[in-house]
């Protein structure tokens, strides 16, 4: 008998099962599905690399860098700021000009709001260089859009063309109402380290972490049914127990019905894969639609930035709408092609679909959102999950960390 049971092997029951194992705790880790992850995987098709939704670690994330081994995951960088599809059809660029200074002039003629609104840009990561994570998660908590124009004074230009895409794209909801606490950690994390991905998918973060624990610590297709007491009641009908339990499922899942102060509320997304045989970018960045009326968000060539997500000569171009979006496959497909035809004329219709997935629950709703929580349900019973403190790899491996350091 294991003494600790952790439910759900996505990225919090991971990290928690982790750091439990480091301490000489002998846990057992029971998941719904046939591997690791939850949210964060990788599946092959066809010698390409397809990640559940458009998904990236950015390296400065403090629970990442204490736990990962990142030369093992073999990280790839996107380069620094973004490209802009502007509505007129043609493109713009914002970069960090401090970490990639070739981009300090592409920069400067991007249509997307004045000089002062973009050294505003410089200012910023200055003052957010200052604070320390935890002091992030204590600012006033306003929504997102509220600041951008108001106590950061970023113009409407700016703040239309490259903030409101570009975080839509983040936070998965378009009108930016997700905490500014979120905003300024994002945008603290973003100027601090790079956006970037293994070379192998994103699925290899969830599998570094499971194939550090002992032989059968995990056991897939083990959907739990219901706890009563320190029991484990498993939808196959095995029971199993131990002194101490954590929930490590999405708040929707079982976690609400043992602790229905959760916040269930949630954002979608809809993530288009499609192969196509020349490159529609030139370098590793990611596009940006600043078109408000198109369903897509952006655009990336996977295969640009990390080679091991597509087959030698095939690219791999991720494409993500925001919400779930109506319609057939396969008229989202062709309603993706036929807006970025916009910037990327007649090649954009002979893109191949390769697959459409619709996630349902993928952030929790993040109007408010906190540094700190309370995992401990009752005397036995802990809660863990991303929805507790923030919907990001580093908020769930955070609560992972911590309900195991209180153990
Ligand atoms: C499309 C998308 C894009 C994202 N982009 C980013 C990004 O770029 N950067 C970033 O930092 N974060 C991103 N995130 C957020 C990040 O992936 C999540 O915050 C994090 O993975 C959540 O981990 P978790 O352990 O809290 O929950 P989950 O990953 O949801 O894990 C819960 C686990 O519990 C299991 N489970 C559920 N019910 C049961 C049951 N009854 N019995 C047993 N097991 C059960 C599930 O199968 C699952 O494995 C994104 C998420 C999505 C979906």
């Amino acid at each position: 008998m294991a003494d600790i049971i952790i439910i759900g092997a996505g990225l919090s029951g991971l990290t928690a099962a982790n750091y439990l194992h480091q301490k000489g705790r002998s846990v057992l880790v029971l998941e719904a599905a046939g591997r690791p992850g939850g949210r964060v995987q990788t599946t092959e098709q066809d010698g390409f690399l397809l990640d559940h939704g458009f998904q990236v670690l950015a390296t400065a994330y403090p629970e990442a860098r204490a736990l990962l081994d990142y030369s093992a995951l073999d990280l790839r960088p996107f380069k620094p700021g973004a490209l802009l599809l502007q509505p007129d059809g043609s493109r713009g660029r914002i970069g960090d000009p401090i970490r990639d200074p070739g981009s300090l002039f592409p920069t400067l003629f991007a249509k997307a709001g004045g000089l002062s609104s973009k050294l505003g840009i410089l200012r910023l990561r200055n003052q957010l260089a200052r604070l320390s994570a935890e002091e992030v998660f204590q600012r006033e908590e306003r929504p997102t859009a509220e600041v951008l124009r108001g106590e950061y004074g970023f113009s409407e230009e700016l703040a239309a063309r490259f903030f409101r895409p570009f975080y839509a794209g983040i936070f998965l909801e378009p009108e930016l109402r997700t905490s500014r606490r979120m905003f300024d950690f994002v945008f603290k994390m973003f100027a601090e380290g790079a956006v970037a991905v293994p070379n192998g998918g994103m699925g290899q973060i969830p599998l570094q972490l499971a194939g550090r624990l002992p032989e059968g610590s995990i056991r897939y297709n083990s959907r739990v049914a219901h706890i009563e007491g320190q029991h484990v009641h498993l939808e196959s009908g095995a029971v199993l127990s131990a002194g101490k339990i954590i929930l490590a499922t999405e708040a929707t899942g079982l976690v609400k019905d043992y602790a229905p102060a959760v916040n269930t509320q949630f954002v979608s997304t809809t993530h288009l894969h499609f192969r196509a045989a020349e490159a529609p970018l030139r370098s590793p960045l990611i596009a940006l639609n600043t078109r408000p009326t198109d369903r897509v968000n952006s655009l990336a060539v996977m295969d640009q930035v990390a080679p091991g997500y597509a087959p030698a000569g095939q690219h791999l171009l991720s494409v993500a709408m925001v919400g779930q979006q109506m319609g057939t496959d396969g008229e989202l497909f062709a309603q993706a092609q036929q807006e970025l035809s916009r910037w990327f004329g007649q090649a954009a219709a002979g893109w191949q679909p390769l697959h459409l997935r619709r996630v349902k629950y993928a952030l929790p709703a993040q109007e408010h959102v906190q540094g700190q929580a309370s995992y401990k349900i009752r005397d036995g019973l802990y809660v863990i999950g991303d929805h507790l403190l923030h919907g990001s790899i580093n908020g769930a491996m955070q609560s992972g960390r911590e309900v195991a350091e209180q153990l």
